[in-house]
């Protein structure tokens, strides 16, 4: 049975080059793989997955009305699919999680899905919450917050470096405006912040 992965994290902990260790190792045996991102771009770079360490490979994007499974399923019929990446599956709606488990229970292909658990108010993001509440198998990927604690909650920051404490749950502007941090030091700086 193919399974709905959910690899979840905080900020800098390595999702993206995750997924491209996973995607070389499946085209390495000669396997065909599909990989996606948010349409939505905050990174500026010029491939659609870039990881911090310098591995990068370009994606198909979704928005909002993307019929992921559609599109899917019509590739996997020119050339057989082994496995669908997707990164930034925070952003992912509702319907388009249950498109992916669709995918996998019905269209027989993995698929694994990196993104952040929470937002910087620590809330869900809608994609996550979907993730959390139906794949098959939740994968944490661990970041270190300063202390040495696990990381496991999203500062966001102004140019200044102070955090801020409103605002919407997406805005682009960069992986240098997120501060991964520990539970405990995340609250204490939106306190001060
Ligand atoms: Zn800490």
């Amino acid at each position: 049975m193919a399974k709905l992965y959910f690899y979840y994290a905080s900020m800098n902990a390595g999702k993206s080059t995750t997924l491209l260790q996973a995607d070389f190792n499946y085209r390495e045996r000669g396997m065909a793989t599909m990989l996606w991102t948010a349409a939505l771009d905050h990174r500026g770079g010029d491939h659609a997955i870039e990881s911090r360490i310098g591995l990068a490979a370009d994606a198909h994007r979704f928005g909002a009305q993307t019929d992921i499974h559609g599109a899917v399923m019509a590739a996997h019929g020119e050339t057989p699919l082994s496995c669908v990446l997707i990164d930034e599956a925070q952003f992912l709606s509702a319907d388009q999680v249950w498109q992916a488990a669709r995918i996998a229970d019905e269209g027989g292909i993995p698929v694994l899905c990196y993104g952040l658990r929470t937002d910087f108010q620590g809330e869900l993001f809608p994609g996550s919450a979907a993730l959390l509440g139906i794949a098959d198998a939740l994968v944490e990927l661990k970041a270190v917050c300063h202390c040495g604690r696990k990381a496991t909650m999203n500062l966001r920051v102004d140019a200044a470096g102070h955090a801020v404490i409103e605002g919407a749950q997406t805005e682009i502007g960069g992986n240098d405006r997120y501060v991964a941090l520990c539970r405990r030091h995340f609250t204490q700086a939106r306190r001060a912040g």
